[in-house]
């Protein structure tokens, strides 16, 4: 009789203790969650139910992780490697960074990416932007805070090198001074230019907006209203992972570019596209925006005009590479994939539209990373004859 109420017991009380684990465990991955959800630094969580368990079945589980930084603060452009370690039972760690099981998660993708493994600041991230990246090892997890640097104000005597990654100050180097700018403008006019007309206000507005050879400068002007009608996203790698229109490129172009970067990856050189088309009212925002902040000189001096990027036409890209971070850095022409795409772009139709040197001519600072298609045929012949297509239009092609 005892035996049997003893057992009876027993059972009841097995009952209970497995039915008071659920609980824990169910209580605790809600933890764990919000955890996730409210991104605090580092805070680690692991069931007490599996400890329990571990501590009979398995001693060495990861009970914690452990991470190099608790608060980053990083530049636009910038890549970090988080180190990751898991504390194991017996107090010692192991290195989980490369541990395929290691989740990571960005609570703003579109500013704070990560790509293969690493935290990447996107171009569309401002100063004083905070994201937290959290770190996921089976259930337990932690997380860091990434602030955003302002990036450092243009130099003022030195002229700006590359083009800054934070949007607004995309596509720097222009002439300083509007009024020479603007009779440079008359002065360039040829009247047996048939792809350009003059506007009332005495500007060249190009009429051949559609044509894959169109002259885009300084001085030649696309109309405001053009927009390719045949914008598409070439099926390559970007330097970062949400949806914009930076991505798209024309469609011969868009799959020139995809025959380019799959070569390139053939012979060990990884090129990664950074920034394609951008429209009219992209670079109108992106210029008044300058001008409010800086006055307008100051602004000319570093973005284009609206009508005067070459990105409006939908056949120019900027690319990079690991090697400088995915930036848009003039160090790009030395390493191994600046090299490979100043000798072997024309061969899928494309031309390093800025070279070091032809500042003069074109306007443009050297520009590795600017590449603009013109058709195999032309950019091969572009390319053997050495000169800036500004030289080649009035050589070949008035
Ligand atoms: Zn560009």
């Amino acid at each position: 009789m005892y035996k049997k109420i003893g057992k009876i017991v027993l059972i009841i009380g097995a009952l209970c203790l497995v039915f008071v684990l659920a609980i824990g465990f169910i209580k605790d991955r809600k933890n764990t969650n919000e955890v996730t959800a409210t991104g605090n630094s580092i805070k680690t969580k692991k069931d007490n139910n599996e400890q329990e368990n571990d501590s009979k079945e398995e001693d060495n589980s990861v009970k914690e992780l452990r991470i190099s930084e608790e608060n980053l603060s990083l530049k636009i452009g910038d890549k970090y490697n988080v180190e990751v370690k898991g504390l194991l039972a017996d107090g010692s760690l192991i290195d989980l960074t490369n541990d395929s099981k290691l989740l990571r998660h960005s609570d703003n993708e579109e500013k704070i990416s990560i790509i293969d493994g690493e935290i990447v600041v996107l171009d569309r991230a401002e100063a004083d932007d905070e994201v937290t990246i959290t770190y996921v090892y089976e259930n337990i997890s932690a997380t860091i805070n990434v602030k955003v640097e302002a990036t450092e104000e243009l130099k003022k005597e030195e002229p700006e090198k590359e083009e800054p990654k934070e949007e607004p100050k995309e596509e720097p180097k222009e002439e300083p001074k509007q009024e020479n700018n603007e009779s440079k403008q008359n002065n360039n006019y040829n009247s047996n230019d048939d792809t350009v007309m003059i506007d009332e206000d005495g500007k060249q507005v190009i009429t051949n907006q559609k044509d894959i050879h169109v002259l885009v400068n300084k001085q030649r002007n696309l109309p405001s209203d053009y927009v390719p009608d045949d914008l598409i996203q070439p099926d390559i790698k970007f330097s970062f992972t949400h949806e914009d229109p930076k991505r798209y490129l024309r469609e011969e172009a868009a799959h020139a570019l995809e025959r380019l970067v799959a070569q390139a990856k053939e012979e060990g050189i990884e090129i990664v596209g950074v920034s394609g088309y951008r429209s009219y009212k992209r670079q109108e925002t992106i210029f008044n925006y300058n001008v409010k902040k800086r006055g307008y000189e100051a602004a000319n001096k570093v973005s284009a005009k609206p009508g005067q990027s070459e990105h409006q036409t939908g056949l120019a890209i900027d690319v990079s590479c690991a090697g400088v971070n995915y930036k848009l850095q003039e160090k790009l022409g030395e390493l191994k994939e600046g090299k490979w795409l100043a000798e072997n772009a024309h061969k899928f139709g494309f031309i390093i539209r800025y070279e070091l040197g032809k500042e003069d001519i074109t306007g443009y600072q050297y520009e590795p990373w600017h590449i603009r298609y013109l058709g195999e045929d032309l950019a091969k012949d572009v390319y053997e004859k050495g000169l800036t297509y500004e030289e080649y239009f009035e050589q070949y092609m008035l």
